[in-house]
């Protein structure tokens, strides 16, 4: 059993936060408030090959593996920049079309991811359909050799940002007659594709929409994959890689909040000669805060190495078990350092507060906890499906 990352994986690590950290929070924080982008620190990512570390070296990307997406992910969070379209586009789109597209999308496309110059959000996500994406009711019809896709999503992050949206819809059998899912390329400015802008309560950069589409027509080869068989079987590639790089991102924001947490309760003193950090009052919530950081990175990365072994069953017990717990440690940590900055906690400047929403909504997205609970239930504990 083995520990440590390779030399490889160091270096990128030490250099992405590097990086990070010449952006930071303050970065960050200050493009969200304004409704702007993070399209410096994005651009740069790409061009040192940061956002393109998982694609395989033909396309011109790092031939790497989710490990050193995940390290990427945690190290832009730890140092206060949670980029949450890293977990959408080189994670899931990415995959998906690494995995299952044809090899003419592999060539069209993955160059792009390779770089960083594209980015391919994703939507399943609907209305009435919620967590059950069996009652997706967004439908693609073939009409000739094109295809006519209609429907609604919601919360879609970064369409803003992206030339593609990859569509989740469902296509019928010819031969039973059942609709089954398929995965559908679809540019952002497609005729029929409209959005709305959600009002989210949480301070980030990136956005999210409703999507509306009104029997957009794509030509054939916008499906992934050579047919509509591809659908199930891509769709589930781009799971392991979204929990595990959505958790890299809670673990990173969780070390970020306790870094400023502990540097702040270290230097403050309101009694006398003593800093607030010497009382335990203080301090245990804050240790208490990095251990479950800990133990959620220690399962993360357990996840990205079954995950990059081919052990996709395994991988996928471990990302779910590895997606909850940081999810519940990021908003540990953020709350207890929100906490032991008493008022200043909830100011701008000490750039903690600022975090509460994303990782509030890191305990709903991109799968809540009670879905992984039932996840874990049925598959490792064998108990019986209630719905
Ligand atoms: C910031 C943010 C970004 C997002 N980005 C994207 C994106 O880019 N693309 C995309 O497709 N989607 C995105 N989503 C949507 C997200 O994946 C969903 O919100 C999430 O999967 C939960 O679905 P829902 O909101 O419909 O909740 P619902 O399914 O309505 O569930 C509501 C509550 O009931 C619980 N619940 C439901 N069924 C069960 C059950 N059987 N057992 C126990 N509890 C249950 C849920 O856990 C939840 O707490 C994003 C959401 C957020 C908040």
């Amino acid at each position: 059993m083995n520990f440590d990352l390779t030399d490889e994986q160091e270096q990128l690590r030490d250099a992405v936060r590097a990086l990070g950290r010449r952006y930071g929070h303050d970065y960050f924080v200050a493009r969200a408030k304004a409704g702007e982008h993070t399209t410096e620190l994005w651009a740069e990512a790409g061009r040192l090959g940061y956002l393109g570390v998982n694609i395989p070296t033909e396309y011109g990307g790092g031939g790497g593996g989710i490990t050193e997406l995940a390290i990427v992910c945690e190290e832009l969070a730890a140092a206060g920049c949670p980029l949450l379209l890293l977990v959408v586009s080189p994670a899931i789109a990415a995959t998906v079309i690494n995995r299952h597209g044809t090899e003419a999308q592999r060539k069209r496309f993955l160059p792009g991811f390779a770089d960083g110059s594209l980015k391919v959000v994703f939507a399943i996500t609907e209305p009435e359909a919620g967590s059950n994406f069996h009652r997706l009711g967004t439908v693609a019809r073939r009409d000739g050799d094109d295809w006519l896709l209609s429907g609604r999503k919601c919360f879609i992050s970064g369409v803003d940002e992206a030339r593609y949206v990859l569509v989740v819809a469902r296509t019928e059998d010819a031969t039973t007659g059942r609709l089954k899912p398929a995965l559908f390329v679809v540019p952002t400015d497609a005729p029929g594709l409209t959005r709305s802008k959600l009002d989210m309560e949480i301070v980030s950069p990136e956005n999210q929409f409703l999507l509306y589409l009104d029997e957009v027509r794509l030509p054939a080869d916008a499906l992934v994959g050579e047919s509509v068989d591809a659908g199930l079987p891509a769709l589930f590639a781009g799971l392991n890689p979204e929990r595990i790089t959505v958790a890299a991102m809670g673990a990173g924001t969780g070390r970020y909040a306790i870094e400023r947490a502990s540097a702040y309760t270290a230097n403050r003193k309101v009694w006398g000669g003593r800093s607030i950090g010497a009382h335990q009052g203080v301090s245990h919530p804050l240790a208490h805060a990095a251990v479950q950081v800990e133990l959620a990175r220690l399962m993360i990365y357990k996840a990205a190495a079954l995950y990059d072994a081919g052990r996709d069953l395994e991988a996928g017990v471990s990302a779910n078990m590895a997606k909850y717990a940081t999810g519940e440690a990021a908003a540990l940590a953020v709350d207890t350092a929100v906490q032991v900055h008493g008022g200043a906690g909830m100011t701008t400047e000490y750039g903690v507060a600022t975090l509460l929403g994303a990782v509030r909504a890191g305990r709903i997205a991109p799968v809540s906890r009670e879905m992984i609970l039932n996840y874990v239930a049925q598959h490792v504990l064998g108990q019986e499906k209630s719905y």
